[in-house]
C-alpha cells in the first residue's frame, strides 16, 4: 500500500435515477482503478476511483451519506479538535463526512487541503473544491442525473446537460461545467436544481505589518505548509535553485529524518543546473539532473494539455517542462506503491507579484489582484500533471493559510529594498546561501528554454514573429480538442500536423516581403 500518497487522486462518480449504464472511466491520471456501485431505493451511485492502493480510504459512509474524496487535507489536527468525544476518523474522507454531520455544507469552509469531493446526502449531491480549485472538478447535471469527475475527458460521453450556475462551461462540451475554486454546489438530484456557495475568496484588503513581524509570519506559515505536505517517506522537491523551490527544499529538510531528494530538469538549450547544485549541496540532498532534448520536450505538448486540460498557452509553457520532468522521474508504473510525493515551489509569484519586474507598487498590486481574479479554471496547480506518471505533487505556496498571508501583505513588503518577493527572501535569509536569497527570478519556461523553443517551432513553420503568441493559443486549442473533447491519447496527436494546420490559417501565412 502506498501510504505516502493520498488514497485517491481522481474519480468519476455518477448518481442516477435512470439505471443507465455508467460511463467508461477515462483518466490521464495513472494509478490503480477501483469501481463499485451502491443502490438505494431511488438512485444508484457508480464510482470509479484512481487510487494508490487503499481505495476504501477515499470513501466514507455515515448516516446514509457517501463521500468520495480525491486528494488530502493539511489541517487534520485542527479539524479533529472540532469533533470531541468521537472515534478518531481513520482517513481524510472519514473526517470530512463526520464534519459534514456537524456543519453541513459549511464543513467545506473549514478545510485546508488539496482535494475534490462528492457527497451524496439524501436526495442531494454536494460537490466541493478546495480553496484554489487545485484538484479540478467537472460536473454534468440533468434531472435525475449528476455526473462528476476530476477530469473533463471522463465526462466526454455524457449527453447534453443543463447549465450549472457559476459553473464554467468546457469548450465544445455542452453540459459539462467546471466547478469553481473554493465552492460547494448543492444539487437536488430529482430536479437538477443547483445552489452554489462560495467557501473561499482571495483576500482583497492588505495588512500593514512591521518588517520583522511580516517576515516571521511568512516563515512560520510556510514551514507549517511544508510540514503538512512532507508525508511519511523521503520527500522529493523539484528544485530550480530559485528562491521559491529552494525555500521549500530547505524547510523540507527540517522535516525529514535523512537527506531529502531533489531533482532539476534542463534541456539541451538551457538549464539552471549550477544554481540548483548550490542549494542541493547546501542542504545535503540526494540530487539528480535530468536533461530533456528540446525536440522531446516539445513532443510532450499533447501530454501537458491532456493532463492539465488547459487552454492557456502561457500556462502550458510553465507546465510543459514539469510534465517532461515528471514523466522521466521513473520508479513507478502506476498505483504500485512507488509513486513519489513531490513538493514544488510553484505559484509563489502569483500572491507575491514576482513576475512583475518593476518598482512601482500600484502596478504590483494591480498584477496580484488580476492574477488572483483569473487563476480559476487554468488548472495550473492540477495534480494530474504528475499523476500521468503515477506521482502526487503538492504546492506549499498555495496552501490556504500561506496564500491568505501572502496575498494580504501590503505591496511594499513584497517589493522592498529594490528586491522582488522581498518578504519571502528575508524569511529564508538565515537558512539559505546569500547568493540564493538574492538570485533574480527565472521562470521555469525561461530556465528550460521552453518559451523560445515553442516559438521557434512556429516560426520554422513560417508563422511570423508577431503572430507567434496567437498561434501558440491555436496550437493548444487544437490539441485540447483532440485529447480532451475527442478523447484521443496524446501519443496519437501528430504535433507537426497541428502546427502545419495552424500555420496554414490565412492570418498566419508569412507576409510577402515588402519591395
Ligand atoms: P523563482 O521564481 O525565483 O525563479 P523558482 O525557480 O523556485 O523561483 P519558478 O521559476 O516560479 O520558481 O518555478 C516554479 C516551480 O517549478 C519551482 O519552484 C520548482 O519547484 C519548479 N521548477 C522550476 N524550474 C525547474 C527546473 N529547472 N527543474 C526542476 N524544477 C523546476
Ligand atoms: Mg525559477
Amino acid at each position: 500500500m502506498a501510504t505516502n500518497l493520498p488514497a485517491a487522486t481522481g474519480f468519476l462518480a455518477e448518481v442516477r435515477r435512470d439505471g443507465a449504464r455508467p460511463l467508461e472511466p477515462v483518466f490521464a491520471a495513472r494509478g490503480s482503478l477501483a469501481r463499485w456501485h451502491e443502490r438505494t431505493a431511488d438512485r444508484s451511485l457508480h464510482i470509479a476511483l484512481v487510487h494508490s492502493g487503499a481505495p476504501d480510504e477515499a470513501c466514507a459512509r455515515d448516516r446514509g451519506r457517501t463521500l468520495v474524496f480525491a486528494g488530502e487535507l493539511y489541517n487534520q489536527e485542527d479539524l479533529i479538535g472540532l469533533l470531541p468525544g468521537r472515534v478518531l476518523p481513520g482517513s481524510d474522507a472519514a473526517l470530512v463526512v463526520a464534519l459534514f454531520d456537524v456543519y453541513g455544507i459549511h464543513a467545506f469552509r473549514l478545510l485546508n487541503g488539496r482535494f475534490a469531493a462528492l457527497l451524496t446526502d439524501h436526495g442531494h449531491v454536494v460537490l466541493a473544491t478546495d480553496h484554489a480549485g487545485s484538484v479540478p472538478l467537472y460536473v454534468f447535471v440533468a434531472p435525475g442525473k449528476v455526473l462528476a469527475a476530476t477530469e473533463a475527458k471522463a465526462l466526454r460521453a455524457a449527453p447534453q446537460g443543463r447549465p450549472v450556475p457559476e459553473g464554467r462551461p468546457v469548450r465544445r462540451r455542452p453540459g459539462t461545467h467546471q466547478v469553481p475554486a473554493g465552492s460547494v454546489l448543492d444539487i437536488e438530484v430529482s430536479t437538477g436544481t443547483c445552489v452554489p456557495h462560495r467557501t473561499w475568496t482571495p483576500p482583497l484588503a492588505r495588512r500593514i505589518l512591521p518588517e520583522d513581524e511580516a517576515v516571521g509570519t511568512v516563515r512560520r506559515t510556510l514551514e507549517r505548509a511544508v510540514r503538512a505536505r512532507t508525508g511519511a517517506g523521503t520527500p522529493l522537491v523539484v528544485l530550480s535553485g530559485g528562491i521559491d523551490s529552494s525555500a521549500v527544499a530547505v524547510l523540507a529538510v527540517g522535516r525529514s529524518a535523512g537527506p531529502i531528494d531533489t531533482v532539476s530538469m534542463g534541456t539541451d538549450e538551457a538549464d539552471e543546473f549550477p544554481q540548483a547544485r548550490v542549494v542541493a549541496r547546501h542542504i545535503g540532498s540526494v540530487h539528480r539532473e535530468i536533461t530533456v532534448p528540446t525536440s522531446d520536450l516539445l513532443r510532450g505538448l499533447p501530454h501537458a494539455v491532456w493532463a492539465a486540460e488547459c487552454l492557456d498557452p502561457d500556462v502550458i509553457e510553465y507546465l510543459l517542462p514539469l510534465t517532461a520532468l515528471y514523466l522521466r522521474l521513473g520508479g513507478t508504473t502506476g498505483g504500485d506503491g512507488t509513486g513519489r510525493r513531490i513538493l514544488t515551489g510553484y505559484g509563489a509569484d502569483i500572491p507575491l507579484g514576482g513576475m512583475h519586474r518593476e518598482n512601482r507598487l500600484p502596478q504590483l498590486d494591480t498584477a496580484v489582484c488580476h492574477d488572483m481574479d483569473t487563476f480559476d479554471g487554468l488548472n495550473e496547480m492540477t495534480p494530474t500533471l504528475s499523476a500521468i506518471a503515477g506521482h502526487w505533487s503538492t504546492h506549499p505556496y498555495w496552501d490556504r493559510d500561506v496564500l491568505d498571508v501572502l496575498v494580504s501583505l501590503e505591496a511594499g513588503l513584497k517589493r522592498r529594498h529594490g528586491r522582488d518577493k522581498w518578504v519571502l527572501r528575508a524569511a529564508l535569509g538565515d537558512v539559505l546561501p546569500h547568493e540564493v536569497v538574492v538570485r533574480p527570478k527565472i521562470g521555469v519556461h525561461e530556465g528550460s528554454g521552453t518559451t523560445s523553443s515553442f516559438s521557434r517551432l512556429l516560426t520554422d513553420a513560417g508563422i511570423p514573429q508577431d503572430r507567434v503568441h496567437d498561434a501558440k493559443r491555436l496550437v493548444v486549442e487544437e490539441i485540447f480538442d483532440q485529447v480532451v473533447v475527442d478523447g484521443r491519447h496524446p501519443d496519437d496527436v501528430a504535433l507537426d500536423t497541428v502546427v502545419e494546420r495552424v500555420a496554414d490559417r490565412p492570418a498566419h501565412r508569412a507576409r510577402p516581403v515588402p519591395r
